[in-house]
């Protein structure tokens, strides 16, 4: 048995990083950008006003002073003139600021009659002018690779960029294995489950970059195994479910052999989720996770999101752990990893009392693993811990 950080090291050298395809803006949140973005121009690109009200000479002003409005500057509508002393042009934000005008007095603290402002007592000292480039200059960048949030978006979209390069979405093909399962929605029978695993693993694939595709239930027979493998064959990666342990009905490791996979591994010193396979499938990376729902999730977020996020050029590294403090007190681990389903409340984080690795309502409860390494020693409230957000 390897430990977790080997298995992630083996699946790190299956992996490799996908060609980039162009995409327009408002396709690539999500996607992980692989070309930097350059500002096209200065933001602002000229000297902007940040407020509603006068754009005047900054050394005429103080309480009482008198200008004489001469024009108007409103967004997208510049002034072409310029201010001269005693001089003041009516403006509103996001307008450019006219020559010759270095501070925009705010209207609040204005008193307008006809075409001559009066300045109030109590006047704010700032210019409420944003120079021209103070959010960024041409030719700045956004580095890649980084998975880009809603924040890029808006900054790649001001510094006019339509179009950005992002790695190609891995195709990856799910395969869920059993006699004993059917579709949602079908009717099972009364020795009969519903498959669960293919649609949380897809969800949790496809938020994080990935174009996920359920294939057919593998039945427990080496002709429908070997037929869906058929059928996964143009993916980047394979992911099987269930099958993987050693019963009389675990055929996935003895029908991808036969098939001519290369095994990297099998089984791995963690809980839940020890018996994990990988290797390589007539040059398509293959893993294999264990059937019980909540190991293939808990695999899902420890091995799978870390090598498609490498498949899509970001670093090959864990998914980061974050630390809190224990909530509670906790006993001391075993020789295997734990990834405990845990609440996270102000007070810390919390273990669910069962960690049957069959129980979604638990994990469905959670938003943490909490991560216990093997042989950790029992623990008391308060003691800083790690943990995987959910
Ligand atoms: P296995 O590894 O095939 O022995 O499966 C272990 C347990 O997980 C069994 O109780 C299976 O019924 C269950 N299981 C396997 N695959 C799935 C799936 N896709 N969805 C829900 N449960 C599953
Ligand atoms: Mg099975």
């Amino acid at each position: 048995m390897i430990s977790v950080a080997e298995a992630l090291e083996q699946l790190f050298a299956l992996a490799e990083p996908l060609g980039s395809e162009e995409v327009p803006l408002a396709r690539a949140n999500g996607r992980v950008l692989t070309a930097p973005v350059t500002a096209l121009r200065d933001q602002p690109p000229f000297p902007a006003s940040a407020m509603d009200g006068y754009a005047v000479i900054g050394d005429e002003v103080h309480p009482g002073a008198r200008f004489t409005v001469t024009g108007e500057a409103a967004a997208g509508r510049a002034f072409t003139g310029s201010v001269a002393p005693g001089e003041a042009v009516r403006i509103f934000t996001g307008a450019p600021v006219p020559e010759g005008a270095t501070r925009v007095v705010i209207q609040e603290d204005v008193t307008r009659e006809g075409t001559t402002i009066t300045l109030s007592d109590g006047l704010d000292s700032a210019t409420h002018i944003r120079d021209a480039g103070i959010d960024f200059a041409q030719g700045q960048t956004i580095p890649a690779p980084r998975r880009l949030r809603p924040a890029e978006i808006a900054l790649a979209a001001s510094m006019n960029a339509g179009r950005l390069t992002v790695a190609r979405r891995p195709r990856v093909a799910l395969i869920s294995t059993g006699d004993e399962l059917v579709l949602p929605g079908d009717t099972p029978g009364p020795d009969q489950i519903v498959a669960s695993n293919t649609f949380g693993l897809a969800a949790l694939l496809e938020a994080n970059g990935a174009e996920a595709r359920i294939l057919p239930i593998a039945r427990d027979t080496v002709e429908s195994l070997t037929t869906t493998f058929d059928l996964a064959m143009d993916a980047d990666l394979i992911v099987t479910i269930g099958g993987a342990s050693v019963g009389d009905h675990d055929l996935v490791g003895p029908v991808a052999r036969d098939l001519g996979m290369e095994q990297s591994f099998y089984k791995v010193a963690m809980r839940p989720g020890k018996p994990l396979m990988a290797g390589r499938l007539r040059g398509v990376p293959m893993i294999g996770l264990p059937g019980n729902p909540v190991s293939a999730m808990v695999c899902g977020h420890v091995f799978l999101l870390p090598v498609i996020d490498a498949m899509q050029g970001l670093p090959a590294v864990p998914r980061p752990l974050l630390e809190t403090t224990l909530a509670t007190d906790i006993t001391a681990n075993g020789p295997r990893a734990h990834y405990m389903r845990a609440r996270l409340t102000p007070e810390g984080i919390t273990p669910f009392e069962s960690q049957d690795s069959a129980l979604l309502s638990i994990l469905g409860a959670a938003d943490a693993l909490l991560v216990r390494p093997p042989k950790a020693p029992a623990a008391k409230a308060g003691t800083t811990v790690s943990y995987l957000p959910l």
